[in-house]
């Protein structure tokens, strides 16, 4: 007889939850994006960044100014 208790054990959160965005830190502004390949790969896309961050429409990955870069701004 199986208890409740096992089963609630087998049915980790980590097949079920889905995976939290990848954070990738970048040095500069313009970062391009093709989902790293395979499975979540996308066409590549040229992502801007705004406010020192920006997220990849097609994964979701979340670019990110590295601290303390320092970016040349256009007039
Ligand atoms: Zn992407």
């Amino acid at each position: 007889m199986t208890s409740v208790k096992e089963l609630c054990v087998a049915s980790n959160s980590a097949n079920n939850a889905p995976q939290p965005p990848e954070i990738i830190e970048v040095e500069e502004l313009v970062v391009a994006c093709d989902g790293g390949g395979g499975a979540l790969g996308h066409p590549r896309v040229f992502l801007t960044l705004d406010n020192g961050r920006a997220e990849c429409g097609y994964c979701d990955r979340l670019f990110i100014l590295k601290a303390g870069v320092k970016v040349a701004r256009s007039h």
